[in-house]
């Protein structure tokens, strides 16, 4: 195959562009990944791999949890397939979460949430402190409740990122990184589509384009102005510690102001700041501030764990905070962008739903409420 013909190209190699490309190409299509850096460099590395649907729950956002719900059950199914097409391990992990109220103003609210969610039909289990501190030794002693999330589970960002490139791969799809999109051609007539790149004007051509650019997607050039979407960079600072025994957690916890997220490798990944910054990727003291204190009054033993590393990285947040996936008014331009906060948990089921609509099928109805036609003047 001439890379540069596809069946389908994919702007932005993040972990939505790489999950859809992987699904495409283990069926024999002809797809290609064009990254401007390396394959997800950005958000999806930075991301805490929090597969959360219970504990991220909002009040009333019902689609949005019917879709998180349905991705985290896709997940198990989902890391197994990678790991066998890749030969890379995701460190999937069903230990759970423990969502934890600090004082008796934090339980009165967990309490609220807790009673939406068993309404809502979630698995979630009220704990005092002395049950939260039996499941989670290294929880503070001054906590006042807990509730448990035995189906949120969580995975390692960077190890499915780089098992989606080595399975695309293994299937005969492309991805192409430091080559920058510089310009979209949509063909009036739909059928032959350009990209250029940054790689000396590199062209390449497709009947179909996914835009899967993360928080960059609404200014690639060369978009229609009338379908660029609605979608803007929210600023995470995050860090990792390295757990050193006797301290190790087994559920990711979280508080109202930070979340506590170990590796089986002995990595702890804590965050997260979200900060209107614009594209903005300075960390600061006060950033850091925020999450260590967040973190530490949950749990005090971190306070001697050394830090391996901060980052920063831009969620793409759309103007609703959903994600937009489907087709858009531009005939070959596909939409998968916008997944805010929620990028690693719906990479499963938006791969699906993409992969299915690329090749001729349905759009899964569960899917039908974050189509991009909802931001359309006319819609
Ligand atoms: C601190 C933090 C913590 C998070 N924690 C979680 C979590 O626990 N669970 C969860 O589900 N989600 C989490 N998220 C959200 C999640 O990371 C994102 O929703 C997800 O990574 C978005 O993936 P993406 O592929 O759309 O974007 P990205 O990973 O940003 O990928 C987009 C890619 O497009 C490329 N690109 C841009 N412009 C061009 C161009 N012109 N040409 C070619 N390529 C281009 C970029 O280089 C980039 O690699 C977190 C995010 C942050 C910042």
């Amino acid at each position: 195959m001439n890379p540069r013909e596809a069946d389908t190209l994919i702007v932005g190699g993040g972990i939505i562009g790489l999950s859809i490309a992987w699904r495409l190409a283990r069926t024999g299509h002809r797809v290609t990944v064009l990254e401007r850096d390396t394959a997800g460099a950005h958000a999806s590395r930075m991301a805490a791999g929090m597969l959360a649907a219970t504990a991220e729950v909002g009040y009333e956002e019902f689609d949005l949890y019917a879709l998180c719900t349905h991705a985290v059950r896709r997940w198990p199914s989902f890391a197994s397939e990678l790991e066998e097409d890749s030969g890379i391990p995701v460190d999937f992990r069903s230990q759970g979460t423990m969502v934890v109220a600090r004082d008796a103003d934090a339980a009165t609210a967990l309490r609220r949430a807790y009673d939406f969610q068993q309404e809502h039909g979630f698995v979630v289990e009220w704990l005092s402190r002395a049950e939260a501190l039996d499941r989670e030794p290294f929880l503070s002693p001054r906590i006042a409740a807990a509730v448990y999330a035995a189906d949120d589970h969580s995975v390692d960002n960077r190890a499915v990122i780089r098992a989606l490139v080595a399975a695309i791969q293994k299937f005969g799809g492309h991805v192409e990184e430091q080559a920058e999109v510089t310009a979209v051609e949509m063909d009036a007539s739909g059928r032959r589509h350009r990209v250029r790149t940054s790689q000396g004007g590199a062209e390449w051509t497709a009947p179909q384009i996914v835009l899967a650019a993360g928080a960059w997607s609404q200014g690639i050039a060369g978009l229609p102005d009338d379908v660029r979407p609605p979608v803007r960079p929210v600023k995470g600072q995050i860090l990792t510690l390295r757990m050193e025994p006797p301290f190790r957690l087994e559920h990711v916890v979280r508080g109202a102001r930070a979340y506590l997220v170990p590796r089986s490798d002995g990595r702890l990944v804590v965050g997260a700041t979200s900060e209107e910054m614009g594209f903005n990727t300075e960390l600061t003291a006060g950033g850091v501030w925020s999450i260590l204190d967040g973190a530490w009054e949950l749990v005090p033993g971190i306070h001697d764990l050394p830090v391996l590393e901060t980052d920063v990285g831009l969620r793409p947040g759309s103007r609703d905070h959903q994600p937009i996936v489907g087709w858009s008014a531009a005939a070959g331009l596909f939409m998968a962008t916008g997944h805010y906060r929620h990028g690693v948990i719906l990479s499963s089921a938006t791969a699906d739903a993409a992969a299915s609509v690329l090749l001729g099928g349905e759009m899964p109805a569960i899917m039908h409420p974050f189509s991009p036609s909802r931001f359309r003047k006319s819609a």
